[in-house]
């Protein structure tokens, strides 16, 4: 009985690089080859293959890429010297701190030692601010890959009721923020929330970002409700044999497809757009600190 359209993050993202890919070249025309820098810490097997994707997808659209790997043992003072050297690196407009580090170093210390106009992870409370505040800034790319789903099958979003379920600050608060920009009216669920299941039923656009498998059950989705799935839960499946795993979203996906509008599948829907994301940001950070206007590149043009 599904009835959703199956909104294909995939696809989307592919032409999201096809399009940052064409501005590229533009922009070596003005001798300009944006450049990331991707820095890990240790040898977190997950990890090694976030940046190692990330590392070719930025050569496919014709950046520079810039990978650092450091040992695990690396000290904070070590690492804060790197970043302080890639901040002042003219080659480098986007850094990212491949994120989780080892115990010994703060996190947090080292994304605030992040020059804000390279922080293409829009970690950086600068640019959390400049969310909040409406100012232009680099945003955090699981949250701007969502919206650009959601605008992707409902362009004005002024107006509609948001909830958004999970209040971390790389995907649930700043999610809140951009719908906020978008006029929707917003409501930012978490683990303390009372009527979680009544309060989702009201959303035309709910946003699951919390980490649970399968939580979100179809009852708690409005008829025709526009739903993002950001959870990546990997569990057992029996179905396929002793021992093996499956990855599954925040979202009941069979239940909730049968009574919403549109919906992002797991995998396939908002995971591929965190990295095209990050690139988008980073010819976004070449461009402001050169001066010069984004492409058009978050819209498939005419
Ligand atoms: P966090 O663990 O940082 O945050 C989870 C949030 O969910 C918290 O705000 C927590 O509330 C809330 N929560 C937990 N349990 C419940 C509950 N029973 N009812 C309501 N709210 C609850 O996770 P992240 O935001 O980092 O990630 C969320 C999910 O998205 C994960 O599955 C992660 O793997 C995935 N993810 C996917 C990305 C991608 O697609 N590229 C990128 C980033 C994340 P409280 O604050 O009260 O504890």
């Amino acid at each position: 009985s599904m009835s959703a359209t199956i909104i294909d993050g995939k696809a989307y993202a592919q032409g999201l690089r096809a399009r940052i890919a064409r501005a590229v070249g533009e922009l070596s025309r003005q001798d300009v080859t944006p450049g990331l820098a991707v820095v890990i810490v240790g040898e977190d097997p997950a990890s090694q293959l976030y940046v190692a994707n990330k590392a070719r997808q930025t050569v496919e659209v014709g950046m520079r890429s810039f990978q650092h790997k450091l040992p695990a043992s690396t000290g904070e003072a070590e690492l804060l010297g790197l970043v302080a050297r890639l901040n002042a690196d003219p080659a480098v407009d986007g850094i990212l701190v491949q994120l989780p580090l080892p115990r010994q170093i703060d996190a947090q210390k080292v994304i605030e030692a992040i020059d804000p106009a390279k922080d293409v992870d829009g970690f950086h409370p600068i640019n959390a601010g400049k969310l909040m505040t409406g100012a232009p800034g680099l945003v955090s790319c699981t949250p701007l890959g969502c919206l650009l789903l959601i605008q992707s099958v409902r362009r004005d979003l002024a107006g509609l009721d948001a909830v958004v379920v999970g209040r971390s600050n790389i995907v649930g608060k700043p999610m809140a923020q951009l719908l906020v920009g978008q006029s929707c009216t917003v409501t930012l669920a978490h683990s303390k929330t009372r009527n979680l299941a009544e309060i989702c039923r009201r959303a035309d656009i709910l946003v699951a970002a919390v980490g649970r498998p399968e939580m979100v059950r179809g009852e708690w989705v409005k008829p025709g409700a526009v739903v993002i799935d950001v959870g990546i839960n990997r569990v057992p499946n029996p179905a396929t044999g002793e021992g093996r795993t499956k990855v599954v979203g925040d979202v009941a996906f069979e239940e909730a497809a049968g009574v919403a509008s549109a919906i992002t599948p797991v995998p396939g829907g908002v995971g591929p757009m965190t990295i095209a994301c990050l690139l988008r940001n980073t010819l976004e950070a070449a461009c402001l600190r050169r001066g010069l206007a984004l492409p058009p590149v978050d819209a498939a043009g005419s």
